[in-house]
């Protein structure tokens, strides 16, 4: 399989690259995003034989339809090192759990077991393998520099801890995360992994990460990377639950399910997008945002309009605070039949001068036809839909994925199964399940006292100088 830039064009040169090409890299060198020339079919007989396979073995017959620059034998092995019960809990890694029944039974898939307690962790952990693998084969190093605010920074330490050839850089503000997600990140004692509290707010430590990458021969001396959601290999990790959670809600093959998705960068859903186009039966995407509905807004309008910082909201889903979509160029392109010089027009030139662009008619007419659905949530939403589940199901849920939930309950359709897509579990956001029900989720039994355990981590200002020495004496040890 090879890969191309969203940006690509249709005129001009068309540069392909692998798999492993694109595994390290970040945006293509057009500024756009990488995804496949193609997306192969999976037909009847095919899912016959994966349904039943375990997670892992599925992720293989998944993973081996876009990477043929793995052997085999190689590419299985990282799949079942990933995806075992130790690292994510249950034999079937995205158990699902009935929460009501009727003409359109409600499904939530948990995605959360792992050992951040957020879905991140399905693709990061893969990630981490995927790299100390493939940098051992190059006998290359690699620096992950990033900027977090919670969920992503601790799923990308927990999956390159302790591995071979990966040094991370995680910049964060200093006394602005959960004391749990803080003990989560600074508790980890191993030597590649590095925590800087940045004495600011979390625009500045991604202000530091920008200026660090944009300083060319630095980041080429000292091999810095990323492991953003922009990351193919990150989505196509993900388009595998997809398969397990229909696998799971199904019977035979001529039945659909649908799928609810708590959305921000448009990476979760993404996945599901490629599992459609690949024909897995999936009647309708449902796209749920926060107070942030950047996207719910451009599927209800065919108009996206990125918002300013100042227009952003904090919510009580924090993880879907986002004021633009970092993943939504591959959709487009796709929507687009593929006209990479159009979405070129639109990524490029008229969100720079415009802050955002509004699809012709013509142009969005089909996303219905991509099974694109979409609904809004509030705090006020979250909070009755964390009760009422509480209530009448007797089941925790977070509050990103209440706005799954509630978006989801408003587009159900008899004789279709809806899976709400479980992005966290509920003890990583307690103050406001309290707040919902009175009752305090414990985190699992691993986890608990973890704050109080010793902390690793070094406070610097918001100084990129500060940083890059840090880094260069890192390196060097
Ligand atoms: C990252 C995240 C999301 C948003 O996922 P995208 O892939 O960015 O759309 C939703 N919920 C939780 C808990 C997350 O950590």
């Amino acid at each position: 399989m090879k890969y191309v830039s969203t940006r690509g064009g249709t005129r001009g040169v068309k540069t392909e690259r692998g798999f492993c090409d694109i595994l390290l890299e970040g945006l293509a060198p057009d500024g756009g995003l990488y995804l496949p020339t193609h997306y192969p079919q999976v037909d009847e007989t095919t899912l016959t034989r994966w349904r039943g396979l375990p997670y892992a073995q599925l992720a293989f017959e998944v993973l081996s339809l876009y990477i043929d620059d793995i052997p085999a034998a190689d590419l299985q092995r990282l799949c079942e090192a990933t995806y075992t019960e130790a690292v994510f809990g249950t034999p079937q890694i995205t158990p699902l759990k009935k929460l009501y029944d009727g003409p359109s039974p409600v499904y939530l898939q948990a995605l959360s077991n792992g050992p951040t307690l957020a879905f991140k962790d399905m693709a990061m952990q893969l990630l981490g393998n995927l790299f100390e693998y493939e940098l051992a084969r190059r006998g290359e190093q690699l620096n992950i520099l990033g900027a977090t605010s919670g969920d992503t920074g601790s799923a990308a330490e927990y999956a390159m801890r302790g591995k071979q050839g990966v040094r991370v850089f995680m910049l964060s503000p200093h006394g602005r995360m959960s004391p749990f997600q803080l003990a989560q990140m600074f508790s980890l004692q191993d030597a590649n992994i590095h925590n800087i509290a940045v004495e600011g707010v979390f625009d500045d430590c991604q202000d530091i990460v920008k200026a660090v990458s944009n300083d060319l021969d630095f980041k080429r001396r000292h091999r810095i990377g990323t492991v953003n959601s922009i990351n193919w290999a990150r989505l196509l990790a993900q388009v595998v639950y997809y398969f397990a959670g229909y696998f799971q809600a199904t019977q035979s093959n001529h039945e659909r399910v649908s799928f609810a998705v708590p959305s921000g960068n448009f990476g979760n859903i993404c996945a599901g997008h490629v599992a459609r186009m690949m024909g897995l039966p999936i009647a309708q995407l449902v796209l749920a945002t926060n107070e942030n509905d950047v996207l719910d807004e451009f599927f209800r309008t065919g108009t996206y309009r990125v918002r300013a910082t100042s227009e952003t909201h904090e919510t009580s889903s924090p993880s879907m605070d986002i004021s633009k979509a970092s993943n939504f160029e591959r959709f487009v392109f796709d929507l687009l039949g593929r006209n990479g010089a159009r979405v070129k027009e639109l990524f490029g030139a008229a969100l720079t001068r415009d802050g955002g662009f509004t699809l012709t008619a013509t142009e969005f007419a089909p996303a219905a036809d991509f099974g694109f659905v979409s609904g809004r949530s509030t705090h006020a939403d979250r909070l009755a839909t964390i009760r009422r589940t509480w209530q009448e199901a007797g089941v925790l849920i977070d509050t990103h994925t209440a706005d799954g939930l509630k978006v989801a309950l408003s587009h159900l359709q008899a004789g279709v199964p809806m899976l709400v897509l479980e992005t966290a579990l509920p003890a990583k956001f307690a103050a406001t399940i309290r707040e919902a029900t009175g009752q305090n989720p414990e985190p699992p039994p691993a986890l608990r006292g973890i704050e109080k355990l010793p902390k690793r981590f070094t406070v610097m200002p918001p100084d990129v100088a500060q940083v890059k020495q840090f880094i260069q004496q890192h390196c060097a040890a």
